[in-house]
């Protein structure tokens, strides 16, 4: 909430049915949130404890199906001894290295899933283990797979670390190598940002044509996508994954932050992917529970101290505001002719604010909510008036509630 805004009620409903026709998915989505992983590796980022339990809380409350955690320090384990207290709906799962330590201090932690991060790209094989040969590397991973669901029952997801940067004859044999060792699902990471959505993009880049050539040519069963937002197509990525594992996988997991928060520039965000889902693909199951995202990012925004913009699309404070004069005349109509759905659809809210762009319209309005009557075409012409005059001088912001109620009482209307 904004202080001193005025809610508006919206008078004619949105019928997002008659807007937006709806294309059919033959792919479960499953939202595999890493806002407690990758999100919090956020420079300037530290959750306390409580705050990561309250966090997951409200993940698993929007319809999150698997939570993605860290588990190395203290602080760590005592978050996950509190989520797992919770009994949630959603699986909870360790980010581990391809190191058996790591397992074992998943294994400490009792996760009974678990994913392991490795890289599948020789720009990163270069950097990290110039020394190692390609066939020793795949054997750490084999082994470190092997370990944790063989040796020990974990679910296993595999995460091919800057696979969008990757040469798919090695990308091909190491998630072969990992799907034989017991691997589950693999996760096409787009670590720098640099996939494309369009279908007939090549690899290793072209994240439809990895979905396909993963389906053809390889054993593993699951697929998952995790795009970073360095160039801004974090969503588009993921979305176009989504499409392209339509009618070949069962089911495909999307790896997001809520708000996309994230290293460097983020990930793709966890409430527009929703979004996106539920309005393009009429996703059902994430329905009754879109009223909460702005309760879940204004949460996240207090436990991380991350700043969300106001015009953050969904659940940004002013994602619903109105302000100039053909908008505001418009909304006062029909909500719809501005708005892609109502604000209260994911717990919004709707703002008329007054401010450099205000016609007469919306002040008429702000003025009949305040006052609870209608002024004259003179009063409302000097109420008009004052208010350009106030922007003349340079002001930038929207008005407070108080500063126009101020104006109010000036000109003798209170
Ligand atoms: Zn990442």
């Amino acid at each position: 909430m904004i202080k001193g805004d005025t809610d508006v009620k919206p008078e004619i409903d949105n019928d997002l049915g008659l807007y937006l026709p709806k294309s059919t998915l033959k792919v479960e989505p499953i939202i595999d949130d890493t806002t407690l992983r990758d999100g919090v590796q956020m420079p300037g980022v530290a959750v306390s404890p409580k705050n990561t339990a309250h966090i997951a809380h409200l993940l698993d409350s929007i319809g999150v199906e698997r939570i993605e955690l860290h588990h190395y320090q203290r602080q760590d384990k005592k978050a996950i001894k509190l989520i797992q207290d919770m009994s949630l709906n959603a699986r909870i799962a360790g980010w581990c290295r391809a190191l058996k330590s790591d397992i074992d201090d998943a294994l400490k932690s009792d996760f009974s899933e678990v994913g392991i991060s490795h890289p599948v790209s020789h720009i990163h094989f270069k950097t990290k283990w110039q020394e190692k040969t390609e066939d020793e590397l795949l054997e750490r991973v084999v082994d470190t797979v092997e370990y944790a669901s063989r040796d020990h029952g974990l679910g296993v997801f595999v995460h091919g670390e800057d696979s969008t940067r990757a040469d798919w004859k090695f990308e091909r044999m190491f998630i072969n190598a990992v799907a034989d060792a017991g691997a589950e699902v693999y996760r096409i990471c787009d670590t720098v940002g640099v996939g494309l959505s369009s279908s007939n993009a090549p690899l290793p880049n072209g994240i439809p044509t990895k979905i396909r050539r993963i389906k053809k040519e390889t054993k593993i069963r699951g697929i998952e996508i995790h795009a970073h937002d360095d160039l801004g197509n974090a969503v588009e990525n993921t979305l176009s994954a989504i499409k392209a594992a339509s009618g070949l996988f069962q089911r495909i997991y999307i790896s997001t932050t809520f708000l996309g928060i994230g290293e460097r520039a983020g990930n793709a965000e966890t409430e527009k992917v929703i979004m996106n889902l539920y309005l393009h693909y009429g996703v059902k199951k994430l329905e009754s529970t879109l009223g909460k995202l702005k309760e879940t990012a204004d949460f996240i925004k207090y436990a991380t101290g991350v700043t969300i913009p106001q015009n953050k699309a969904i659940v940004g404070d002013y994602a619903f505001a109105h302000e100039s004069g053909i908008h505001t005349h418009g909304v006062l109509k029909n909500p719809a002719s501005y708005e892609p759905f109502p604000p209260e659809l994911v717990g919004n809210t709707r703002r008329l604010t007054i401010g450099k762009q205000s016609g007469k319209a919306g002040i008429g309005y702000k003025i009949k909510l305040i006052l609870g009557r209608t002024v004259d075409r003179c009063q409302l012409d000097t109420v008009v008036q004052k208010v350009r005059e106030i922007y003349e001088d340079g002001r930038k912001a929207s008005l407070r509630e108080e500063e126009f109620r101020k104006i109010l009482q000036d000109v003798g209307l209170t």
